[in-house]
Order: C-alpha cells, then sequence, then structure tokens
C-alpha cells in the first residue's frame, strides 16, 4: 500500500453566487470521498474548471482559465455554465478530459471518478465502493472532521490522515445549510470518530446564525435537527455521551439510525484490537438506547479472524451479536494492513477458519435481519425515493433505516407520480431479508 493514495484535484471557480454553490457541493463530495484539493495546478493529478459563460467577457476568462489549466496541467474536466455550450469549450480546448453543464454535479462527479478513480479499501474508507458511483442531488455527506487520535491495531488511518481535526461548528453548519438550500433531503455525517467530534478543539465555541454553540457531537445533532433534512449519523462510538442524542432520535429531531462499528465483542479481542469504548457494557447501552427510541436502526461492522481469535470468542461473538439484534450488519475477514500495529500479533487465523466463520457470522446476521424487517409489515414508513425503476415503474426508496448504498431499500410498487428526490408514506406490505416491500399510503409526496 502506498501512502499517497488519495486523488489530488486542482479547483478553479468562476462566476456568480450560485456557481460557487455548485463549487462547493463538488468539493464537499470530493472532500467526503478522501481526495485532496490542493492550490498549484502541478501538483494536482487533475484540474476541475467551474466556468462562467453569462457574458462575452466571462466566456474570455472561462476560456482562458481552461486554457491555462490545460498549459500547466493538462487534465481538466470543466462544467458550469459554459459547459451548456460546449463546442466553445472543445472548439478552443478539444484535449479537455469532459464537459458538463451547470448545476450537473451527478456528471461533474462522473467524470473525476472516470478519469481519477479512488481507491477503495474497506479498512480505510469512509464510503462504500458503490457510493462513489451514484451521489444523487437528494443526498450529501457532510465530513465533520479529519483523522482520528485513536490507535486501533488494525488501522493506518491516523498514519496517513494525522490526528483529529474538527471543524468549527459554525462551518459545518454553514455547509450543511448550504447543501439542504441546494435541494439536499438527507445529510450522512461521515468522519473516522463521530462521537469524537470537537474534543480536539476542547469544544470550543462557534458562532452560527449569531448563536454560540459548543464545537460538540450533541450539539451538532441539536443543530443538524433544525434544518428540515433528514440527518444520519455514521462511524459513531458508544462513548457515554451518545446516550444523549438518543432522545433527539425519540424525538425525530435526527434519524432513529446508529452506525457504531463494534468490531467484535469479546474483551480480549476488543482490547488486541485497542478498540475505543471497549469497556463499555456495550449490549446494557443497545438495550437502553431502544427503551428510550423503539424505532432505532443498529448498523455496524465486525472483523472476524483476527489474530488471535479462539473458537470460544468467535462463539462469543456469534452469541452477543444474537443477543444485540442488530438491523445491518457487514463483516470482514482480518486482513493485515501495511504498517499496521496487529501485523505483529501471534497466532494468525487460518484462511479456510476465516472462511467459514465469516459465512456463520453473516447466517446469523441475515436471520436478524430477516426478523427484524418481517415486524414492519402493516406499519407506516416515511420514505426518500432515490430512483425510479424504468422496467417496473417501482419507487426505489429508503426509510430511516436505511443508508443509501450501504443497507437495504424500500421498494414501493405502484408509486406513479413519485420521483427521485420524494418524500412519501407507505404502508409496508412484505419484507425479504435486506429489503422491505410498501404501497403508497397517502397524497402527501412533496417534490424535491
Ligand atoms: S477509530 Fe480506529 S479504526 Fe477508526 S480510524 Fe481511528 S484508529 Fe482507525
Amino acid at each position: 500500500m502506498t501512502t499517497n493514495r488519495t486523488g489530488r484535484i486542482g479547483f478553479v471557480s468562476l462566476g456568480c453566487p450560485k456557481a460557487l454553490v455548485d463549487s462547493e457541493r463538488i468539493l464537499t463530495q470530493l472532500r467526503a470521498e478522501g481526495y485532496e484539493t490542493v492550490a498549484e495546478y502541478e501538483g494536482a493529478d487533475l484540474v476541475v474548471v467551474n466556468t462562467c459563460g453569462f457574458i462575452d467577457e466571462a466566456v474570455d476568462e472561462s476560456l482562458a482559465a481552461i486554457g491555462e489549466a490545460m498549459d500547466r496541467n493538462g487534465r481538466v474536466v470543466v462544467t458550469g455554465c459554459l459547459g451548456a455550450r460546449p463546442t466553445t469549450v472543445t472548439d478552443a480546448h478539444p484535449r479537455v478530459l469532459s464537459v458538463t453543464g451547470p448545476h450537473n454535479y451527478e456528471a461533474v462527479m462522473s467524470a473525476i471518478h472516470q478519469h481519477l478513480p479512488p481507491p477503495h479499501d474497506p479498512f480505510l474508507d469512509l464510503l462504500p465502493p458503490q457510493g462513489v458511483k451514484l451521489t444523487p442531488r437528494h443526498y450529501a455527506y457532510l465530513k465533520i472532521s479529519e483523522g482520528c487520535n485513536n490507535r486501533c491495531t488494525f488501522c493506518i488511518i491516523p498514519g496517513l490522515r494525522g490526528r483529529l481535526a474538527s471543524r468549527p461548528i459554525g462551518d459545518v453548519m454553514r455547509e450543511a445549510e448550504r447543501l439542504v438550500a441546494a435541494g439536499v433531503r438527507e445529510l450522512l455525517v461521515i468522519s473516522q470518530d463521530t462521537s469524537a467530534y470537537g474534543s480536539d478543539l476542547r469544544y470550543r465555541e462557534d458562532e452560527w446564525h449569531g448563536r454560540r454553540m459548543e464545537t460538540r457531537f450533541q450539539a451538532l445533532c441539536e443543530a443538524l435537527g433544525e434544518l428540515g433534512a433528514w440527518v444520519r449519523l455514521h462511524y459513531v462510538y458508544p462513548y457515554p455521551h451518545v446516550d444523549k442524542v438518543i432522545p433527539l432520535m425519540a424525538e425525530g429531531k435526527v434519524l432513529p439510525y446508529l452506525d457504531i462499528p463494534f468490531q467484535h465483542a469479546n474483551a480480549r479481542i476488543l482490547r488486541l484490537m485497542r478498540r475505543p469504548a471497549h469497556a463499555q457494557d456495550t449490549l446494557a447501552r443497545i438495550s437502553s438506547w431502544r427503551h428510550t427510541c423503539p424505532e432505532l436502526t443498529l448498523r455496524s461492522t465486525f472483523i472476524v479472524g483476527f489474530p488471535g481469535e479462539t473458537d470460544a470468542e468467535f462463539e462469543e461473538l456469534l452469541d452477543w451479536l444474537a443477543e444485540a439484534q442488530l438491523d445491518r450488519v457487514g463483516c470482514f475477514k482480518y486482513s493485515p494492513v501495511e504498517g499496521a500495529a496487529a501485523n505483529a500479533l501471534d497466532d494468525p487465523v487460518d484462511e479456510d477458519v476465516k472462511e467459514d466463520r465469516w459465512q456463520r457470522f453473516m447466517q446469523v446476521a441475515a436471520r436478524i435481519s430477516e426478523e427484524r424487517l418481517a415486524e414492519k409489515i402493516g406499519r407506516r414508513m416515511t420514505v426518500l425515493v432515490d430512483e425510479i425503476d424504468r422496467d417496473s415503474g417501482a419507487a426505489m426508496a429508503r426509510g430511516p433505516g436505511d443508508a443509501p448504498e450501504i443497507d437495504g431499500r424500500v421498494i414501493v410498487e405502484g408509486g406513479h407520480g413519485l420521483g427521485q428526490g420524494m418524500f412519501a408514506e407507505v404502508e409496508i406490505t412484505g419484507a425479504d431479508t435486506y429489503d422491505l416491500l410498501a404501497v403508497p399510503a397517502g397524497p402527501d409526496s412533496n417534490p424535491l
């Protein structure tokens, strides 16, 4: 593995405030996907030029900016208002990599992915590999901090990305507000360690709309909950203060959804992994969270076959999972990452044992998922439509318990009139292992 694994992107933004919002949206997504933005053309792997084409002078300025980026870098993706007249761009600069029009943020991201794909590593990346292919305008990732202060032994992120560096809360809130104003209906809060947010700043106060607020996990959840969008929390560790956001979920301020990478349940393995909050009694915590917020969906990831994991320790993990009744679960077979401290641990687990444990783990997880989804049949639910299936006409939607790309879907049959980015009330009519079936329950859908 190389340490220089992120793509480096130069960005030139021209034009009016609307173009600026587009630029911010693209930059937000780039940052969430792990790209690095650089100030120099020469150090960039690719340059994005967001153009203006409003008047002749702006066209000239845009063409000059593209020319400069071509001369000094040579790999240029053009977007923005001038992109609505692609031949004006390609006549002047035939070797640009791609030209897309204004407010077509998905097309720019797709061009960037095509020419500078972000590598994916399940142990390093915050987003799923598919997540970078399809990021429709109705949801957006909101990255609240970089780096991590933990030292999990299987992970090299602190070495690669440095110590925790939280963004001041006013900064995060202004970005979230802009995203919602631009049509985003769901904010996916991400970082390496979301519940540690602000600890590096000693929870310093910052301002948002004249309000003084601490840069702190709970304050951020409260403020995001005022924006009128769905707020979904990822990568939360079970520190005691997490208990304080569960009532916000019960009140409907943030989605009743927690993505907590538990990784294991056995105390010795968690210690060997040096996991944060490993001493917490997680079963008791889960039970109390569900008591406060019965609708809570819990997602987690696990590692099986960690060095030294015995049969008994694996069985303990299976029993724990059966008792915890986690709704959504992913599992990796342990594999060494170059530079990780866990590589020095004794007793590697045989590959066929890892495979067998993974199969058994996933069987238990699938059974739990099936049973928990079946309990939802007959209930009403608000869903957000991701897309319409052209062949069947069904709406592919998600409920509060489904994060995009990684969780299941709610398939709404007969959802004529529904479209991407609409909320809809549905009644759940069926379930399989990971997905729900539904029909529209009322007329109160609203367009993006
Ligand atoms: S919490 Fe652990 S696994 Fe997550 S980034 Fe930090 S060191 Fe890596």
